[in-house]
């Protein structure tokens, strides 16, 4: 596109179907369309309103039909291009639609027809998977549909905290830059950013989310119809591939889109070919997805935690709440110490069960930890339940055995059942 610049502003148009691709600096950069139509990631700018960007976010402002958008601050990178595949995902979305209206317009009580389309988005890491999520939510969520999001993704979480996973309605176009509103949210908590530390327990809680959102469709034919869009990790070799066919088979996904790369597309084509209601469809991945190495990702992991109790420009400030220890029970789920083997009955080889729920000792351990609130009723129900949202513990005072927290809302918590996992955060002031 052509670019005009004076001072920090700068104006760059943009010609049909192309793209401005940012990142944004140690800077806010302030951004708004001049003229013509422009979104990113599937929701639409208004016209003429400057919006600020936060510091590091990496994004494309897209448009269908050409705009002239203004820039206002200095960015990391900024640069045009005109070679996207924003023409096979919108024909995507086409397809969904129908799908969705065809669900909607089933008379008959049959759960087959009146299902809309149950999609999941799968790749490598770094291939698009929650910006293409983002933006079929974001074109649907358009049209007056409310699907449902599911992010089975630990590592990053988009919905909530990461070593989450969790779904809630989307009822609005996503917004470029806000998170997602979390009082609908079913959130249950894993407690690790990598599901090899408890592969059974990820299934697990994979399962319960699903027959909670098969429960829920149940009563509710608008969301039936509007369907479901899942996103998931980028681990797709080994156990990884094999959680993926578990993710698929679990919430009955029938189109699988498969981003950028050709071999996992091919074997999933050939394992689903037997169930003729599983569309397997590959798509191309934009050239504009930002890689992230290591260090980037757990930054970014570190940046959701933060957001989570503070918001996220720090608008926010959390509760501080001291509690006794008496008042808390913490849990950890599998991997708790194992019975000696002197104390089992001889012969018998010790097991672990990645599903026991062990209570665990409050004390300096846990400082800088997240912690679930589990809405279990009792310890055992604890691995088959949502959890209500996080704390982090800030404190722990082993001579008056009181522990201090943060909390996103005041008051005492919802259940005195916490899990912890493997998830600790050093806040930075
Ligand atoms: P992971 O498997 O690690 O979760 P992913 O496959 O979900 O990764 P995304 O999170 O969608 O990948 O994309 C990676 C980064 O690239 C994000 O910061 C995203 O905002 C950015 N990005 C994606 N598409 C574009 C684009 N067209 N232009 C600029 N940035 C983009």
């Amino acid at each position: 596109g052509a670019v005009s610049v004076s001072g920090n502003l700068k104006q760059v148009k943009l010609e049909r179907e192309s793209e401005l691709r940012i990142e944004v600096s140690d800077e806010p950069l302030r951004i708004r369309v001049v003229n013509g139509t422009a979104e990113i990631f599937g929701s639409e700018l208004p016209p003429e309103i400057w919006r600020t960007f936060p510091p590091r976010l990496k994004f494309a402002v897209f448009t269908w039909y050409g705009a002239t958008i203004e820039m206002d601050g200095v960015t990391e990178t900024d640069y045009t291009a005109d070679e996207t595949p924003m023409v096979s995902y919108i024909n995507v979305h086409a397809i969904l639609d129908a799908r969705r209206h065809f669900a909607k317009a089933s008379t008959s009580s049959d759960p087959e027809s009146s299902q809309g389309p149950r999609v999941i988005v799968v790749g490598p890491t770094d291939s698009g998977k929650s910006t293409l999520t983002r933006m079929l939510l974001s074109w649907a969520a358009k049209q007056g549909w409310k699907p449902t999001f599911v992010d089975l993704d630990i590592g990053q979480g988009s919905i909530t905290v990461p070593g989450s996973i969790a779904a809630t309605p989307i009822e609005m176009p996503l917004d470029p830059v806000e998170g997602l509103p979390l009082d609908m949210a079913l959130v249950y908590y894993y407690g690790h950013i990598t599901p090899s530390k408890n592969v059974e327990l990820y299934k697990t809680l994979v399962n319960e989310l699903a027959q909670v959102l098969e429960r829920q469709f149940t009563g509710n034919p608008e969301s039936r119809a509007a369907g479901m869009v899942i996103n998931t990790m980028g681990w797709i070799e080994g156990t990884g591939y094999k959680l993926l066919l578990h993710a698929i088979d679990t919430f009955k996904a029938s189109v699988v889109l498969v981003l950028g790369q050709e071999k996992l597309f091919s074997m999933l084509k050939d394992v689903l070919r037997s169930k003729s209601n599983v569309d397997v469809v590959k798509l191309h991945k934009s050239g504009g997805v930002v890689a992230r190495d290591r260090e980037v990702r757990e930054k970014s992991r570190d940046s959701r935690i933060q957001e989570y109790f503070y918001g996220l420009s720090k608008e926010l400030s959390p509760y501080a709440n001291t509690s006794s220890f008496n008042d808390l029970q913490v849990f950890r789920i599998g991997g708790g110490p194992q019975a000696p083997k002197s104390a089992l009955p001889i012969g018998s080889v010790p097991v672990s069960n990645p599903l026991r729920v062990t209570p665990v000792n409050i004390d300096d351990h846990l400082l800088h930890s997240v912690l679930a609130v589990s809405y279990a009723e009792e310890p055992d129900l604890i691995v088959s339940s949502n959890v209500s949202g996080f704390v982090y513990v800030t404190e722990v005072d082993m001579l008056r055995k009181k522990i201090t927290y943060l909390a996103p809302s005041p008051g005492t918590l919802p259940s005195k059942f916490l899990v912890a996992g493997s998830l600790s955060w050093l806040e930075s002031r």
